[in-house]
């Protein structure tokens, strides 16, 4: 049974899935403009070629966009775990918020708990796995930064969305503080097995990235070793996941 209360808003700006289908990743955007009518009208412009299936409000309201049968335009140039191309294997949702360019701010609670049954909804009838729920800025860091480090994802966590294992009370110690060379090489490793894209030259994207979701309180780029041992136990947590 499905207590969601959705709205209609077709958008013309989809594709066909491959068969047979297979969707098992989550993809969560922020809208990045000024008014969600705004961002509709984007979504549903042929021009614009872009669209999500889902978009949720400020206030709670969901509209969807594009059916899930159907491929949506919103993943772009992206990589997750080796897989590049997204739109193929997963389900997006727009969350509205100005975004780091209009005004980013907290997204309230009527809208992150629509957010919150929508995802449970769409994990549990297509079994989508916590390591399939990624942040636009996770698959494409040097393009993106939504949702953002605003975004609860721990809250989603704690609903069986995604992975984010709470920090270890050790690991706030090393905020700043340097790491010496074989524990950069380990981290780095940490962060391609977490699902990252990481070559020579995006480190410091990669681990942008990878600090606004999972250590939001700094987001430089730069591994110090609270960051480091935030990665190993993010890593652990995905390795976890990824076993069962
Ligand atoms: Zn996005």
């Amino acid at each position: 049974m499905n207590l969601l209360e959705i709205a209609e808003r077709p958008s013309p700006n989809y594709g066909r899935r491959d068969e047979p289908m297979r969707i098992d990743m989550l993809v969560l955007h922020y809208t990045g403009m000024t008014t969600a009518a705004a961002a509709l009208d984007r979504l549903c412009d042929p021009a614009a070629r872009v669209s999500a299936h889902y978009l949720v409000d400020e206030d709670g309201a969901i509209w969807r966009l594009v059916s899930e049968t159907r491929r949506a335009f919103h993943a772009g140039r992206s990589c997750w775990a080796g897989e590049h191309d997204l739109n193929r294997v997963s389900i997006g949702i727009e969350i509205v918020n100005p975004g780091h360019q209009w005004g980013y701010r907290p997204f309230p609670e009527q809208q992150m708990a629509a957010v919150e049954a929508l995802c449970r909804d769409l994990v549990s009838r297509f079994s989508i796995p916590p390591h399939g729920v990624v942040g636009h800025s996770d698959i494409a860091p040097d393009r993106k930064s939504d949702p953002g480090e605003l975004f609860d994802w721990a809250r989603l966590a704690r609903a069986g969305i995604g992975v984010w294992p709470p920090a270890g009370a050790e690991t706030a110690r090393g905020r700043g503080r340097g790491v010496g060379l074989l524990e950069r090489a380990a981290s780095l490793a940490d962060l391609a097995m977490i699902g990252y894209r990481v070559t020579p030259g995006s480190e410091a994207v990669a681990l942008t990235a990878f600090q606004r979701r999972f250590r939001p309180e700094r987001w430089d780029g730069r591994l110090d070793a609270e960051t480091a041992q935030r990665l190993a136990e993010v890593r652990a947590a995905y390795d976890r996941a990824r076993r069962h």
